[in-house]
């Protein structure tokens, strides 16, 4: 344990990843203050291993987006854009940006630096018209970086394969002509030696997050996939190839392998593992929580650590000899990762079903993101075809209060737990 006590140990990424987002977001806050501009990026394939070597503050305002909703301010952000002309089934998220941006940056955790130039991939299609409004507003270059995406379930050529060479040398093409962008935008030349720096803390954060996702296969789980998750997924965000994120993993996995040892799981008394699909309900987060945990149930994994974090959950490692060209690969098998696991999910939630020995699948798809939800209820047909797994379809939003009714969420989650429990009572007399 290192010299540190279970008493410090325990609940010290929760503490820490909380103290990290705080300072990160200090530090847009001064950036703002000062009049520097930011580099916009988004969670599928941020690219922060590039950025940060110009010394870019990097923005997120995906993730500034959901914060609004978890401190119950996102409709006013959400009536400002709607105000000034947005429809309401547009993602909420960019909603909320353009009210924020209406509003010189001011969130309700600081402050944001406007964009300098904006980078992203097209995991998501909005992402694309998201920059479009910052490059109308703001004059700021935006950089599409195409990734291909995996052309079926299942098939994924990887280094080697002629496809996949191809595909590598597509991105590599994208990156090469972006970095005179980077050069121009900060003022400062690119120094691949400083690549080298941030793709190191990222190859220790990946390695980290996915040994981490794997230890929660213990019993009890030792953390929250829904909730402390989400904190984890933050500081693998938002200092991703950085020394303190680095750090933060490193310290993560000794909690977590700390608490498999002495079997110390979550607050909840564990009498159901389930597997999350989609985005969390962020209007009412912790109710929405507290809707499964009352009746003992603990979301062991999700698909949203694994888009959400930009694919950085297969833990793949960076080939620092030759940064560059490794950043193109990784960048190629994240982001397709990421995509795999909206597009192409069947599979590995099967896959995770068993590997976790969850009791059920609750599938969440939410009204702002059509990326994320499309699909879902036919990704839930197929997997209650080819296996006997209980599933749960609810919608809500994660950031529009006005499509999330907790009544009926509550309704349907319970009867949920009922059929789980009546499950559990028959199998028992079955096997008695
Ligand atoms: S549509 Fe979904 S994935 Fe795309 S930006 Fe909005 S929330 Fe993110």
């Amino acid at each position: 344990m290192s010299g540190t006590s279970e008493m410090s140990l325990v609940g010290r990424g929760n503490k820490e990843g909380a103290r990290l987002f705080k300072e990160w977001f200090g530090e847009l806050t001064e950036a703002a203050e000062d009049g520097r501009d930011g580099a916009y990026v988004f969670v599928m394939g941020s690219l922060a291993e590039l950025l940060r070597t110009f010394d870019l503050p990097i923005v997120f305002p995906e993730i500034n987006s959901l914060q609004t909703a978890v401190r119950h301010a996102a409709h006013e952000y959400l009536n400002e854009a709607e105000d000034y002309g947005y429809s309401p089934d547009i993602c909420g998220y960019v909603k909320a940006d353009v009210a924020t941006q209406l509003r010189g940056g001011q969130l309700p955790m600081g402050r944001i630096p406007k964009p300098g130039i904006a980078v992203y991939t097209n995991a998501c299609n909005t992402y694309i018209k998201w920059a479009e409004f910052w490059e109308r507003m703001y004059g700021c270059p935006i950089v599409t970086i195409d990734v291909p995406g995996s052309r079926a379930a299942g098939l994924h050529p990887g280094p080697g394969d002629p496809d996949f060479e191809h595909d590598r040398r597509y991105v590599l093409a994208q990156l090469r002509e972006l970095i005179p962008i980077l050069e121009k935008v900060s003022g400062k030349p690119f120094d691949i030696d400083r690549l080298r720096e941030t793709m190191g803390h990222a190859n220790t954060m990946a390695r980290g997050w996915k040994r981490v996702l794997e230890l929660n296969r213990s019993k009890p789980s030792l953390f929250n996939a829904l909730t402390d998750g989400t904190i984890y997924l933050g500081v693998s965000n938002c200092l991703r190839g950085t020394p303190q994120g680095a750090q933060f993993f490193d310290e993560l996995v000794e909690e977590m392998e700390y608490k498999s040892a002495q079997g110390i799981g979550t607050a909840t008394e564990e009498l159901y593992r389930l597997l999350f699909v989609g985005v969390p309900c962020y209007p009412i987060f912790r109710r929405f929580s507290e809707l499964f945990t009352e009746w003992g149930g603990t979301f062991v994994g999700s698909t949203y650590l694994w888009f959400a974090s930009g694919g950085a959950n297969g833990g793949h490692q960076y080939d620092l000899e030759r940064p560059l060209e490794s950043l193109a690969e990784g960048l190629l098998l994240d982001v397709r990762d990421a995509m795999d696991s909206m597009f192409f999910q069947s599979d590995a939630l099967l896959e995770m079903y068993d590997a976790y020995d969850a009791d059920g699948v609750v599938f969440h798809p939410i009204k702002s993101c059509r990326t994320v939800s499309t699909g879902l209820a036919d990704s839930r047909r197929d997997i209650m075809s080819r296996a006997d797994v209980p599933s749960l379809f609810i919608e809500s939003d994660m950031m529009d209060r006005r499509v999330v009714s907790e009544a009926q969420l509550k309704n349907r989650i319970d009867a949920f737990f009922e059929g789980l429990a009546s499950r559990r009572a028959q199998a028992a007399v079955a096997s008695a």
